[in-house]
C-alpha cells in the first residue's frame, strides 16, 4: 500500500494556505444535505461538531459519558501552547513549530507541525471570544507560563483547570448547535463498530449505555475524536472510561495504525501507593516553573527531607540540563527520575519517587502567590496524600499519560478508509515520538475548530456516494458482529473479574513496553499476550445482561480491544530498533544515556495493517523528509 500523506511543498509558511486554496469548497446550501458523524465531545470532537454544525452540515454527534462536558478532556489542568510572543521574549510561530519537531525527535512530519504552530494563534482568539477565562497578567494582558521542551513562556491557562474551561468553550458552542437543532446528541452511547460501504466509512454501530439497544447510525463521513489508549497499562492518569474500542475497531475494518508504541510516560504524577489502586493523578507540568527537583546524594538515605542539607541534595535536572533544568521535556525527565531511583536513591516508602519541591519559591514570592498559581494542585496533593506540600516536598513519580501514536491519517485528517477522519489524541498525527507539555490541547482545537472544517468539504463535494439505509447489507452484518461479539462476552460465565485481567496485562505493558524496552522483554510480553487473550476469553465473568446498563459489559469489551492493542504496540516497539523520544529502547542510548536515534534506518511514521487477530499485521513506511528543522541528537543541555 503506497501511503500517501497528501503533504504540500514548497515554502513551509504558506502551505496550508496554498492548500486550503486547492481544496474544494461545499455551497452553503448543499452542505444542509450532507450528514456527518462525530464520535467523541471531548476538546477534538466538540471542537469539530460545533464548526461543523456551524458550516451548515447536519451533525450527529456520540459520547459514551452522560453529557458532552465529561470528556476526558476536563481533566487537562496546565495549559494550552500559542506563539503569541505575549511576553516578547523570542517566540515565533516558527520557534513553536522547531521546538515541536524537536521535542517530538524528528518524528513527526513537518507540514504538520508548522500548520499546528500557525493555528496555534487563531485558537486563543476564539477561545476569548468565547469567554474562556484565561488566566491574565495585572495590565489586562493573557499571562503565560513555561511548559518543558521550551526556553519561552508560552503557555495559556486557566489556573490548573484549563481543560474544564476550555472544554466548556466548545461545549456552549456545541450546545448552541443541538438547541437550534444542527447537531442531534447521542450522549451514553458507544461507538462499537465502523460501517463501511464500497471502500468507504458510512456509519457506525452503536450500544445504548442505558438501554443495551444495538443500532447504527449512516451518514456521508465520519469522524473519531475519542481521545487516547493510555488505559491499555490499566494505571494512568487518563480517565476511568478511556478506551480504544473506536479507533481499535476501525483499525479492524481498514485503518491503519500509525507509531502504536510511542507512549508518553509523565515525570509529575503522585506514586503508586497499593496494589488495589486503579488510577494514577497527575500533577501538572506547570509546576515545574516553580517546584525544584531532587533526591538524596547518598543512596538510602532516608532522613525527612528537611533534614537534608542542600550540599547533599541532587538537584539531578539541574545539574545534567543546565540551559532547561527542570523544564526538560517529559521524556528526559521520566527517565532521568526513573535513572535515580533504580541507583537507590529514591525516596518514600517505596523508593519509586523524588522530590518536587517549591521551598524555595515560596520564599521568593511568598506562598499567597504560590496559592494563587497552584492552588487547586496543591489542595488535590494534600487530599490524596494526607501531606501538605506548602510544607514538606511533593513526592512524584513517572506514569503513562498520553499517548502520540493513533490511526494513521493524511494531511487532511483523514484516514487510509476513505470518509474517515480522526483528529485530536485519537489519530498520530503531530507530536511524533513525544509529545510537549500543553500542545495536545492545542492540537485537538487546531484539528477540531480549524483544520477538519476546511478539509471535509473537499471529500463531500468529490466523493460520489450512493444513497444507503439500514437495509444494506454491511450494515446488516456489523451489526449482527457487534451483537455477536457481545453475546460471547455474556456467555463465557469465567471465574475471573475484567479488571482482575485488565491490572495483569497493565502491569506487563508497563514492565516490557513502558519507560524502557529491550528486544527480550518485547519478545517475552509478545509470548504472553496471546495467552492472556486466549485466558480472558474463557475465563472472564461478565455479570448480567446485554439490554440493560452493564458496566461489566463495557469494560469487558474495551479490554478484550486492550489485548490485541497491546500486542501491536510490542510489535512496533520491537521493530523500531532505535530510541527516540519515548520510545526508549536500552540497547540504543548514547554514552550520556540520552536515546539515540537511528536517522538512516528509521525516519518513517510507522503504519500498521490489520490481517487477523493473532495473524502478523503489515507493516507500511510513511518516509519523513526535514527540509526546516535538521535531525540532530536532542541536547537539553
Ligand atoms: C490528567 C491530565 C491532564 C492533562 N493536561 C493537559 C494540559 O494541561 N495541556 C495539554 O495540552 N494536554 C493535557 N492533557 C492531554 C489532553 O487532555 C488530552 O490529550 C486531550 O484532552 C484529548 O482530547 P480529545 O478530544 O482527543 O479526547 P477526549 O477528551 O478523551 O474525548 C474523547 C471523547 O470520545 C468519546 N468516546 C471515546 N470512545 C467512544 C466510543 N467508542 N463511543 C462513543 N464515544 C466515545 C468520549 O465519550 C469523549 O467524549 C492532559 C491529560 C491528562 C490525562
Amino acid at each position: 500500500m503506497e501511503l500517501d500523506s497528501k503533504c504540500p511543498t514548497g515554502p513551509i509558511e504558506t502551505r496550508w494556505d496554498r492548500h486550503r486554496f486547492n481544496l474544494k469548497l461545499m455551497n452553503p446550501a448543499n452542505k444542509r444535505k450532507h450528514t456527518i458523524i462525530v464520535v467523541g465531545t471531548g476538546l477534538a470532537g466538540g471542537s469539530a461538531a460545533a464548526s461543523l454544525a456551524e458550516l451548515g452540515y447536519n451533525v450527529k454527534c456520540f459520547c459514551f459519558q452522560d453529557s458532552p462536558r465529561r470528556a476526558h478532556s476536563i481533566a487537562a489542568q496546565g495549559g494550552i501552547n500559542a506563539a503569541k510572543n505575549y511576553h516578547n521574549d523570542g517566540d515565533s510561530v516558527y520557534r513553536l513549530f522547531y521546538d515541536t519537531v524537536k521535542g517530538g525527535d524528528f518524528r513527526s512530519r513537518e507540514s504538520n507541525v508548522y500548520r499546528l504552530a500557525q493555528i496555534s494563534l487563531n485558537i486563543i482568539d476564539q477561545c476569548v471570544a468565547q469567554g474562556v477565562p484565561f488566566a491574565r497578567e495585572y495590565s489586562g494582558y493573557l499571562d503565560n507560563r513555561s511548559f518543558g521542551g521550551a526556553q519561552v513562556s508560552r503557555t495559556f491557562y486557566a489556573r490548573g483547570q484549563t481543560g474544564q474551561q476550555l472544554l466548556l468553550g466548545a461545549y456552549q458552542a456545541l450546545e448552541r448547535q443541538i438547541g437550534a437543532g444542527q447537531v442531534e446528541m447521542f450522549p451514553r452511547t458507544e461507538m462499537l463498530d465502523l460501517i463501511v460501504v464500497d471502500g468507504r466509512a458510512r456509519g457506525i454501530v452503536t450500544r445504548n449505555l442505558i438501554t443495551g439497544k444495538i443500532e447504527s447510525h449512516l451518514a456521508e463521513t465520519v469522524v473519531l475524536g475519542t481521545g487516547g489508549y493510555g488505559n491499555v497499562y490499566y494505571l494512568s492518569t487518563n480517565a476511568k472510561g478511556c478506551n480504544a474500542t473506536a479507533i481499535w475497531r476501525a483499525y479492524k475494518r481498514g485503518a491503519l495504525f500509525g507509531n502504536p508504541c510511542f507512549t508518553q510516560i509523565h515525570p509529575t504524577c503522585i506514586p503508586v501507593s497499593g496494589e488495589y489502586q486503579s488510577k494514577l493523578t497527575l500533577m501538572s507540568e506547570s509546576l515545574r516553573n516553580d517546584g525544584r527537583v531532587w533526591v538524596p546524594l547518598a543512596k538510602g538515605d532516608v532522613r525527612p527531607a528537611a533534614k537534608i542539607p542542600e550540599n547533599e541534595r541532587d538537584y539531578f535536572l539541574e545539574r545534567r540540563y543546565p540551559s532547561f533544568g527542570n523544564l526538560v521535556p517529559r521524556d528526559v525527565a521520566s527517565r532521568n527520575a526513573k535513572m535515580v531511583c533504580d541507583e537507590g536513591r529514591g525516596v518514600g516508602e517505596s523508593g519509586l519517587a523524588v522530590y518536587l519541591d517549591f521551598s524555595d519559591a515560596i520564599q521568593r514570592l511568598g506562598a499567597p502567590v504560590i496559592k494563587e498559581r497552584y492552588g487547586n494542585l496543591f489542595d488535590m496533593y494534600q487530599r490524596i496524600t494526607g501531606e501538605d506540600p506548602y510544607k514538606v516536598p511533593m513526592r512524584i513519580f513517572p506514569a503513562i499519560h498520553y499517548t502520540m501514536g493513533g490511526l494513521w491519517v493524511d494531511y487532511n485528517l483523514m484516514s487510509t478508509i476513505p470518509g474517515l477522519y480522526v483528529i485530536g489524541e485519537a489519530n498520530f498525527s503531530d507530536h511524533g515520538a513525544n509529545r510537549l507539555g500543553a500542545s495536545a490541547l492545542m492540537q485537538g482545537l487546531a484539528d477540531g475548530y480549524f483544520v477538519l472544517p476546511n478539509t471535509i468539504n473537499d471529500y463531500i463535494a468529490s466523493a460520489k456516494l450512493e444513497k444507503i439505509d439500514d437495509s444494506h447489507p454491511a450494515v446488516k452484518e456489523t451489526e449482527a458482529q457487534t451483537a455477536g461479539i457481545t453475546m460471547r462476552l455474556l456467555e463465557i460465565k469465567g471465574t475471573r473479574s475484567v479488571d482482575s485481567f485488565h491490572r495483569d496485562l497493565g502491569k506487563l505493558m508497563w514492565e516490557y513496553c513502558g519507560m524502557s524496552r529491550t528486544a527480550e522483554g518485547l519478545q517475552h510480553a509478545l509470548s504472553k499476550i496471546p495467552e492472556m487473550r486466549e485466558q480472558f476469553w474463557h475465563d472472564v465473568k461478565v455479570l448480567g445482561a446485554g439490554e440493560e446498563l452493564n458496566q461489566s459489559l463495557e469494560k469487558a469489551g474495551r479490554v478484550a480491544d486492550f489485548f490485541e492493542l497491546a500486542e501491536l504496540m510490542c510489535l512496533d516497539a520491537l521493530a523500531r530498533n532505535e530510541s527516540c523520544g519515548g520510545h526508549f529502547r536500552e540497547e540504543y542510548q548514547t554514552a550520556e544515556g540520552e536515546a539515540a536515534r537511528d536517522d538512516d534506518h528509521y525516519s518513517y511514521a510507522a503504519a500498521w495493517e490489520f490481517r487477523g487477530v493473532g495473524i502478523p499485521p503489515t507493516l507500511h513506511k510513511e518516509p519523513l523528509s526535514f527540509e526546516y528543522v535538521h535531525p540532530a541528537q536532542r541536547s537539553y543541555k
